[in-house]
């Protein structure tokens, strides 16, 4: 680099710097709605996060970060400083191609319809939100024509979550979880009404007990309270203000163990990834997990591979007794092992299980491809909902709160995203069978409640790197093959035979 490269490089990272210091002020913003704010204060805080937003959207679009994007060096993507010039160009590409107008209307529409969808599902009544989303599916055609694609448009939408992905190859994926995982389901689907395995989730747990329980399992995981808290919401979410504040939220029922057992254990996940990224990326868009599918993938195998294992529990299920005497000491760590890996069809995504989760997702998925591609009517979309879930789970939902309306996604306009909650679970197995390949120690640590070889293998091949590598990169480096769907399935086929006595 030439001395005058040096400095433009530099005037860039100063500016990269103060735009992350307004999205962490914003996030710490938002952080603060959704766990302290008073009621009152939901008008003004709209307007204060809007203005943050659009500061850091101007600052990051404007001549002289174009100049400065202009005037550097091309430089190899292999090297930190490559990576980071092709990260923030990729990023600045896909913010100066929405004219402002498409993105205030969005913004505008957005608003309004989230809360009509809180009305439709209430009232169950899809005519209150058909009209408000037919203007969101507009609108997100108009934003893949201005984004532009090579193969599909939907990729366009696709690689604002999961840079890199396309359409194609998660309709392969689908295919092949679909093939994989319908047979699993209608093996099962007989068996599952026999008797009900999660009764004694059901019960008295003492909020107290829960939290330090929680405390005490991520913990062992890892997880920095130094560098960290954990506060309650309603609806839990982990959040990074820089490496050395990375947060997490969770929701307590004094009803029911499983929400904020599973619900800590999946934020402490997210947040070993960003609490692993290395520091020398803080205030850059390197400073953050790599995309929406790989964050996933980590809180998934915290709360999945590792959370819901006989290993797991075969060490701290003593301890949770104790904690919950009244509940759990006459269940033995047989009956509980299966009532936390219940599976069972259901109309409602959020409480699905790990096997079903992913039919839920794929319905998704294509329903949001054929809307896009204008093969789908908005009007339609509650039949071809409930057609999809029969085909699918063998279920009709009682009705549309039930079904079509229950998640808040495609209010907010989140086309693209839903996928990446599929991309997460085949990868938290392509991950954590590298992990074992590698190190053989894990399984004998979890068993004793140990985790840190386990966390020090995914600090080193995962996290550190933040978004150094794209997620194709990533995976290839640290599996050296592309995203598999295979280990994932022998997975689930393995567990869930194994639990229900399938051949
Ligand atoms: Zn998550």
């Amino acid at each position: 680099m030439t001395e005058e490269r040096e400095s433009v490089y530099e005037r860039l990272k100063d500016r990269l710097a103060t735009i992350s210091d307004l999205s962490s002020a914003n996030g710490l913003l938002f952080w603060d709605r959704q766990t302290y704010m008073p009621e009152g204060g939901v008008a003004g805080r709209a307007e204060q996060m809007a203005t943050l937003s659009r500061l850091a959207h101007e600052m990051f679009t404007d001549a002289e970060m174009n100049r400065l994007l202009g005037s550097s060096e091309e430089l190899d993507p292999s090297s930190e400083k490559g990576a980071l010039l092709r990260r923030v160009r990729r990023d600045h590409e896909r913010a100066t191609r929405l004219p402002a107008k498409l993105v205030a209307e969005i913004a505008r529409t957005t608003t309004l319809a989230e809360s009509a969808w809180v009305k439709a599902r209430e009232e169950s009544d899809w005519s209150l939100f058909a009209p408000h989303l037919q203007k969101i599916v507009r609108l997100q055609r108009e934003t893949t024509e201005h984004l532009g694609y090579d193969g599909h448009p939907y990729d366009a939408l696709l690689d604002g979550y999961e840079p890199g992905a396309r359409t194609v190859q998660l309709e392969t994926m689908f295919e092949e979880l679909k093939e994989g995982i319908v047979p699993i389901v209608r093996a099962i689907a007989g068996r599952a009404y026999e008797e009900d395995r999660t009764a004694l989730l059901h019960g008295t747990f003492v909020e107290a007990e829960q939290e330090k329980f929680g405390k005490v399992v991520i913990n062992a995981f890892g997880y920095d309270w130094e560098r960290g808290r954990q506060d309650r919401a309603v609806h839990p979410f982990c959040i990074n203000f820089g490496p050395g504040d990375v947060r997490i939220t969770t929701r307590f029922d004094k009803g029911w163990l499983a929400p904020a057992l599973f619900g800590t254990m999946h934020e402490a996940g997210h947040a070993l990834y960003e609490q692993g990224i290395n520091p020398d990326y803080a205030r850059t868009p390197l400073g953050g997990g790599t995309s929406m599918g790989l964050h996933e993938s980590q809180s998934r195998l915290w709360e999945n591979l590792v959370g819901r294992s006989k290993l797991f529990w075969s060490y701290y299920y003593t301890m949770l007794q104790k904690a919950f005497p009244g509940a759990l000491s006459e269940v033995d760590l047989e009956a509980f092992y299966r009532a936390i890996n219940v599976l069972e069809a259901s109309s409602i995504r959020v409480e699905a299980d790990e096997v079903t989760y992913n039919l839920h997702i794929l319905l998704r998925f294509e329903l949001e491809v054929a809307l896009i591609e204008d093969e789908l009517s908005v009007v339609d979309l509650p039949a071809a909902w409930n057609a999809k879930m029969k085909e699918y789970l063998d279920i009709t939902p009682e009705n549309n709160t039930e079904g079509v309306l229950q998640d808040v996604h495609w209010s907010n306009g989140l086309f693209g995203y839903f996928p990446t909650y599929a991309i997460g679970n085949v990868l938290s197995v392509q991950f954590f069978d590298e992990a074992l390949k590698q190190r053989r120690e894990i399984p004998i640590e979890m068993k004793e409640g140990k985790f840190s070889t386990l966390h020090i293998w995914l600090r080193e091949n995962i996290y550190r790197h933040g978004s150094r590598y794209y997620p194709d990169e990533l995976i290839e480096r640290v599996t050296g093959r592309p995203l598999d769907t295979a280990p994932y399935l022998r997975y689930l086929k393995n567990k869930f035979s194994e639990l229900y006595d399938l051949d």
